[in-house]
């Protein structure tokens, strides 16, 4: 008998405990859950730069922006549309054709236009906070499609979420929410993205990447790159972060208990130009790269609360980076 009670209070005093976690962050689950199922439908492809689907994933989040009525980073609208010529070896690994020999200058260069989706809130200064996700991934590969839910529907949905979220705050920062295209095959939108940046690039405070945060079993997401700028830790530190459990590293060059993530996302990007970043994401799983990555093998209670957790964090950075500079 004392024995139940005690699992009746542990269950109580567990309950409790989770309804308090995140208390202050308020997001719509269930749109958070249906942009993630879109954007990871057959309709769409599995999203490969160039292609129809990944199209139509742009136009979708372009207005998502714009019925929550977010203003456009760029005056021509949401779309920051790219061209890119893939030439020679390049050209046969993305978009092979059939030569009769192996000479490989044979092979036309192919143009091929891409999408940006850009979308700002403004700030109190003219300091900016960037937060990626990619919107492109694999496509069809041997007639099966590659939905990537977790990579990166997941990412893009989240960052619809979390425009939503900041829509009526006023953070120090703006906040630029780009989802960009062709990280797949060598982050090409986010290159553009910063080659013709609206802004100086010395205006970026800090660049917030998110790729595969949806499918995790045992409830851990990782926050990679403070290897390179410890002074991040700082402001992630305060968060609540049993649930999920936020852990560090995937950022030491050389560690071989653990991959280098450094380089693993749009990130790399940012880390190029110097500006430092965080990379929200999580370990590989069974279905990363295959076409069982699917809406129906996400985690999505652990999804939500990581949407939430790095909206907090992005809270904890807008005012810590903003004193950084006041002080
Ligand atoms: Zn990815």
């Amino acid at each position: 008998m004392k024995y139940i009670y005690l699992i009746a209070f542990l269950l109580v005093g567990f309950a409790s405990k989770s309804q308090t976690l995140n208390k202050d962050i308020e997001i719509n689950d269930e749109a958070l859950l249906h942009n993630l199922r879109v954007l990871s439908h057959d309709s769409l492809q599995g999203r490969f730069f160039g292609t129809a689907g990944n199209q139509k994933a742009q136009i979708y989040i372009a207005d998502q922006f714009d019925s929550l009525r977010i203003e456009s980073l760029l005056v021509s609208g949401y779309i920051q549309k790219f061209r890119y010529t893939f030439r020679n070896e390049f050209r046969q690994e993305v978009y092979p054709v059939s030569i009769a020999d192996k000479d490989i200058s044979r092979v036309p260069d192919t143009t091929v236009t891409g999408g940006n989706v850009l979308a700002i809130i403004r700030g109190e200064t003219d300091r900016n906070i960037i937060i990626t996700a990619h919107l492109d991934h694999l496509g069809i590969q041997d007639g099966r499609i590659f939905n990537g839910a977790d990579d990166n529907a997941s990412g893009v949905a989240a960052l619809i979420s979390i425009a939503a979220y900041f829509k009526n705050k006023s953070p120090k920062h703006n906040l630029i929410f780009a989802a960009v295209d062709a990280e797949e095959i060598g982050s090409l939108g986010a290159e553009y993205l910063l080659e013709n940046f609206p802004f100086p690039l010395n205006t970026i405070a800090l660049n917030i990447n998110m790729d595969m945060i949806a499918h995790n079993d045992v409830i851990q997401l990782y926050a990679s790159g403070l290897f390179h700028h410890p002074q991040l830790k700082e402001p992630l530190e305060k968060l609540n972060t049993l649930n999920p459990d936020l852990l560090y590293g995937h950022d030491r060059p050389g560690n071989r208990e653990e991959d280098d993530w450094t380089f693993s996302s749009d990130h790399r990007i940012f880390h190029h130009y110097k500006i430092p970043f965080i990379y929200f994401g999580v370990e590989d799983h069974e279905d990363y790269h295959q076409s069982t990555d699917t809406f129906e093998n996400i985690n999505e209670s652990f999804y939500v609360n990581a949407v939430k957790l790095i909206i907090e964090a992005v809270e904890s950075y807008d005012t810590y980076l903003y004193n950084g500079i006041k002080n």
